[in-house]
């Protein structure tokens, strides 16, 4: 538990001083405290810096953009169709390789619970993913020739 300021201000004050709730009198007593109290003073810092840290990773999210760009010309076309239909049999056939290799390798029925669960749960994950994509990338095709 952490320490309570020793002349008692409500921490939910500082939170409120940070989101900015408080009027102008109440910010001015939270300043003029914190001024005065060095537990306040850490404490206001500690949440500023969570408050921060929190923000950041919130808008650190990519835009889920990118593979939805359509091909500018249509040797790109080709070229992404290609892509396409080597790097999925690529996968594929990687993926079954390592599978093998592994279940060869592994040594006990728990080890390959726990391997394989893993593993299939991923690779359900990604399967999922890429026909959402597939599907996206269809009817984009579609609307495309529509317009
Ligand atoms: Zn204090």
């Amino acid at each position: 538990m952490r320490e309570r300021c020793p002349t008692g201000l409500e921490e939910r004050l500082l939170t409120a001083y940070l989101d900015g709730e408080l009027t102008q009198g109440g910010m001015q007593k939270v300043e003029v405290h914190v001024e005065a109290c060095a537990h306040c003073r850490s404490l206001l810092e500690d949440l500023s810096r969570i408050r921060e840290a929190t923000m950041n990773t919130s808008f650190a999210t990519p835009p889920d953009n990118q593979w939805n760009e359509l091909p500018r010309t249509p040797a790109s076309g080709t070229f992404r169709r290609l892509g396409w239909w080597l790097v999925i049999p690529w996968l594929v056939l990687v993926i079954a390789w390592g599978l093998w290799e592994a279940w060869k390798g592994s040594a006990g029925v728990l080890e390959r619970v726990l391997v394989f669960g893993g593993i299939g749960g991923v690779v359900l994950l990604f399967l999922s993913v890429l026909l959402d994509r597939l599907r996206d990338a269809a009817t984009d095709r579609y609307r495309e020739v529509n317009r």
